[in-house]
C-alpha cells in the first residue's frame, strides 16, 4: 500500500511489521515480545493459560516433531493446531466460549 509506505505512521497497526515489539494476538492485549520476524505472532502468558492444556500440548508436539523432521505436512499440521490455539485464547478472552 503506497498510502502507508509514504506515511508509515498513519495506520500503526497495518504497519507493524517495521516494529521491533510484537503484540499479543488477543484484541485489546497490550503485552508485547521481542518481534523476531514480520511474520512472528504471538500470544502472551495470560492468554496463552486460557488456551485448553489439549491445544497447547498437541501444539508443542508438532513443533517439537517439526524440528526433528522438516516435512510440509508437519509445517501445516503445526500452523493448523497455532490457528486452534489463537481462536481459543480470543474466543476465552472476550468470553465466547
Ligand atoms: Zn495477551
Amino acid at each position: 500500500m503506497a498510502l502507508l509506505r509514504r506515511w508509515p505512521g498513519l495506520l500503526p497497526e497495518l504497519s507493524v511489521t517495521a516494529a521491533p515489539r510484537v503484540l499479543c494476538i488477543v484484541p485489546y492485549c497490550r503485552r508485547t515480545a521481542k518481534r523476531l520476524d514480520a511474520h512472528h505472532e504471538w500470544i502472551c502468558g495470560k492468554h496463552w493459560s486460557l488456551v485448553p492444556r489439549a491445544y497447547r500440548r498437541a501444539y508443542a508436539r508438532a513443533k517439537r516433531r517439526f524440528k526433528v523432521r522438516q516435512t510440509l505436512l508437519l509445517w501445516k499440521c503445526s500452523g493448523m493446531l497455532w490457528s486452534r490455539c489463537k481462536r481459543a485464547a480470543i474466543e476465552r478472552a472476550v468470553g465466547i466460549s
